[in-house]
């Protein structure tokens, strides 16, 4: 990093700062060194700028974490004054961040662009297609895309079979799954994983058990850690918590953090507080444990009604410093992301915002809706935790979209951690009560919400 910042001053003081392709290049450091800083502002110094550069600098944002950023710059480069067209590049990088935000109507956008500039012959274009649809809830759309293409390779069959997975279609995955081998395309390591998804997201044990077995013998693909979490997913849903530990203990590969949260959630759900309690010493053992896998105990504590448990480990975390990361929500309206925190006063609407809510919660409770406490940390009066639970940043995003979207029209969320069971309640009876669609995508799945039910089938 070093050494680039002193060719950079180099190349300003040789007077070379009118070389277009050198100080990209630069860029294309800075962004591979992450260092969005350094490379916005070589862009910055740019006196004319490319496409290839204005691909560098998106690129950069959208490794970056800044992908709204990256997706403003989309727009941008195109102002008049700029006058760069995007590319196929542009738009594949762009629509990585659409999938990643799950922004449909952005995403929808730039699908238009392509078709338009006859970039949307490429099959690594159409891919992306795929998986941005996918990512933004919607299968139907992806599928549309992969049935006017001409050509499929693995990916695509990949990309197809993880939008039915992550979607609660598991039936239609493996369906894909079998078209895929009448076709002749030889599945990898990826498409396993989205089989194996698939069957875990739909509770299909028995077809996952075949699957693994399968992978294994027939197409001699050795297990990796997405396959073990998988079926750790899987059995764990099906309530064998005790083989899905033994699994982990058998395994080739060594069990990372992720997998051992897989089962930790699978002991909440399960209410097994002594696996949990395990599995956790595991994460401790690893050096890996955050302030979720803690929520999780924490969570089976309550699920068992072990109130003393549950202030033991409140305590611990107090100790430990251990800061939650904030729930935060997303939901997009007229190519805007509006975010959304718990308790959340920050938007301009709030006001309106909060009446909704109220309003929507008093229509919810007549149809039966019962907040429920035990998804709730803090050992509150009933009161009080029916007021906490009020105002997870989800809930505040849906009434945000019954407020601003008209009748009927589906309402899409994406949230950064996993959905509390509260939520997921109020979103149920929201989904019948309003006769709305609404899709939240929570940290590892999509939640489809229809007619009273959801597409997980109550497990997550
Ligand atoms: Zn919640
Ligand atoms: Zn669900």
């Amino acid at each position: 990093m070093k050494c680039a910042k002193e060719i950079h001053a180099r190349i300003l003081q040789d007077g070379h700062q009118s070389d277009c392709l050198l100080l990209t290049a630069l860029m294309g450091f800075y962004a591979f060194c992450e260092n969005g800083t350094d490379a916005r502002l070589v862009f910055d110094e740019m006196p004319q700028r490319d496409t290839v550069a204005w691909n560098v600098l998106i690129s950069c944002y959208a490794r970056n974490k800044r992908i709204r950023d990256a997706l403003i710059l989309f727009d941008v480069m195109q102002n008049p004054e700029y006058g760069s067209k995007p590319d196929d590049v542009t738009c594949l990088v762009a629509l990585q961040a659409c999938a990643h935000l799950g922004t449909l109507e952005f995403g929808e956008r730039i699908h238009r662009f392509i078709d338009e500039h006859g970039y949307g012959d490429a099959t690594n274009l159409r891919n992306t297609l795929i998986a941005m649809y996918s990512r933004c809830g919607c299968v139907d759309k992806a599928f549309r895309v992969f049935q006017g293409m001409s050509e499929r390779n693995v990916v695509t069959w990949s990309a197809l079979i993880h939008g039915f997975a992550m979607n609660g279609h598991g039936r239609d995955a493996i369906e894909a799954f079998r078209e895929m081998q009448r076709m002749n395309v030889p599945p990898d390591e990826q498409t396993f994983t989205g089989v194996l998804s698939a069957c875990s997201h739909s509770g299909l044990v028995d077809e996952g058990m075949m699957f693994f077995e399968r992978m294994r013998t027939e197409f001699g693909i050795s297990p990796s850690i997405h396959h073990y979490g998988c079926m750790v997913d899987l059995m764990g849903r099906a309530g064998y918590l005790d083989q899905a530990y033994e699994l982990i203990i058998s395994m080739t590969v060594k069990p990372d953090s992720a997998i051992w949260r897989t089962l930790l959630g699978a002991c909440r759900v399960h209410g097994h507080v002594a696996l949990g309690e395990h599995v956790v010493s595991h994460l401790i053992e690893l050096k890996a444990q955050e302030a979720g896998d803690y929520v999780l105990l924490l969570n089976t504590y309550a699920s068992v009604g072990d109130w003393d448990k549950v202030a033991d480990v409140r305590r611990l975390m107090k100790e430990k410093g251990i800061q939650t990361t904030p729930g935060c929500s997303t939901i997009e309206l007229h190519g805007q992301v509006h975010e959304f925190v718990v308790d959340d006063d920050s938007h301009p609407r709030m006001k309106e915002i909060y009446a909704m809510l109220d309003e929507i919660e008093k229509q919810l409770k007549i149809a039966g809706y019962v907040a429920e406490v035990s998804s709730e940390l803090h050992k509150l009066s009933a009161q009080e935790k029916g007021f906490v639970l009020s105002y997870h940043s989800e809930k505040l995003a849906i009434a945000f979209g019954v407020l601003a979207t008209p009748p009927g029209k589906t309402i899409r969320v994406a949230k950064n951690l996993r959905i509390c069971t509260d939520c997921h309640n109020f979103a149920k009876a929201l989904s019948s009560v309003y006769n709305r669609e609404v899709v939240i995508r929570d940290r590892s799945r999509f939640h489809h919400f229809r007619q009273g039910n959801c597409s997980c089938n109550d497990y997550w």
